[in-house]
């Protein structure tokens, strides 16, 4: 009943992620973008020697020392990092923090991450999405000149996989120069484009957000940050403390840190991850799909001959899981994570007799 709830509730139509299934054995799991990989294994010991009584105190609510380890790999002082709990929630922050709501609309693309727009919902903020071209890349030109209060781009973009040119970002920094530009890298340390983290000393509009939950495989312990120009972490910090002081816990600031500490496991295990990638798209592509040229950790794929909801059922009925989003545009297509090679092998086998069948 409308007693029980605020005129906000009642208006929200929430974000619904991928299917976690309570158990995911015998199944191959390719539907939220997970690494098939652990974690770092310091961030196993980590665990192993964690002093429970810790856990007594509240965690510093600053994270400093997960924050200057971030810093350090970042090539940026700890004034410039902010830590949430996953990226979701830094982004969440900073759609708080820098578009006002009843007001000049926040610009992102038709299809994107489907968050994008319930943040906006939540705080009442106008927004305009733009369409990507027929093949799902992102024309810059249909940005500028725009008036907008600010623009979103996921790069490299989900559930496309396609990345956008570093002199396209530039011309969306200079001519959004007196807005906020929110990059979200989420899966860049897949891409062959390099991170533009570099780019917050030049483009104090710039705010870059990451995520441990893909490269870095700490998908369960939540945490994600952003890289900008000090102001603006200080305004992501000022909103953070009006709706929770210790968005990190103890156990996440720890085993995040760990994670961040060793470089040669992560470089190990995304390379890994292209290389599947690769010879995944390549098995899949002999069998007539049409794939988008990743640079993430996922294929966005479609078949001529089948319709997306029914290969996703077919996929499903021989245990594996994939992503569908029932939008415009991209109904037909199916999003598949990159999982190990034998995951891979397996899911190019089955996709063989779906369609042998058909
Ligand atoms: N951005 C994009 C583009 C994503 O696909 C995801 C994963 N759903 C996120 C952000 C959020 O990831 P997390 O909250 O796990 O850091």
């Amino acid at each position: 009943s409308p007693m029980y709830k605020s005129k906000l509730a009642a208006s929200l139509v929430p974000y619904v992620p991928g299917e976690q299934p309570k158990s995911v054995e015998r199944l191959i799991k390719v539907n939220t973008n997970e690494n098939p990989y652990p974690p770092s294994p310091r961030v196993a010991r980590a665990l192993r020697e964690l002093d429970a009584s810790r856990l007594r105190l509240y965690p510093d609510p600053t994270a400093e020392a997960l924050r200057a380890a971030i810093a350090e790999r970042e090539g940026v002082a700890t004034e410039n990092v902010f830590v949430g709990n996953g990226s979701d929630e830094v982004l969440s922050l900073a759609f708080a923090a820098y578009f006002d709501s009843g007001s000049l609309p926040v610009l992102f693309a038709d299809v994107t991450y489907s968050f994008y727009k319930v943040f906006c919902s939540l705080y009442d903020i106008n927004y305009d999405e733009l369409p990507l071209r027929e093949d799902m890349t992102l024309c810059v030109d249909d940005y500028i000149g725009r008036k907008a209060a600010g623009v979103v781009i996921a790069d490299p973009n989900a559930p496309t996989a396609l990345s956008v040119a570093e002199s396209d970002i530039r011309r969306l920094l200079e001519a959004f120069h007196d807005r906020v530009v929110i990059l979200d890298e989420a899966y860049v340390d897949f891409s062959r484009n390099g991170s533009l983290v570099p780019l917050i000393g030049e483009y104090p509009n710039l705010v870059v957000v990451k995520t441990f939950s893909k490269s870095r495989s700490l998908a369960g312990a939540r945490c994600g940050y952003a890289i900008a120009e000090k102001s603006l972490i200080d305004t992501l910090r000022t909103v953070k403390n009006c709706f929770n002081s210790y968005t990190i816990n103890a156990v996440t600031a720890t085993i995040a840190r760990e994670s961040v500490l060793d470089d040669e496991y992560f470089a190990e295990c995304t390379a890994k991850i292209v290389r599947t990638r690769r010879a995944a798209a390549e098995g899949l592509a002999e069998l007539g799909f049409e794939l988008t040229d990743s640079d993430a950790n996922f294929l966005f794929v479609r078949h001529p001959d089948m319709d997306g909801k029914r290969l996703q059922a077919e996929l499903r009925a021989r245990n594996i899981i994939v992503r569908r989003f029932d939008l415009p545009r991209i109904s037909d297509h199916l999003r598949i994570t990159v999982g190990t090679d034998e995951d891979m092998q397996t899911l190019v086998r089955a996709c063989r007799e779906i369609l042998s069948r058909n």
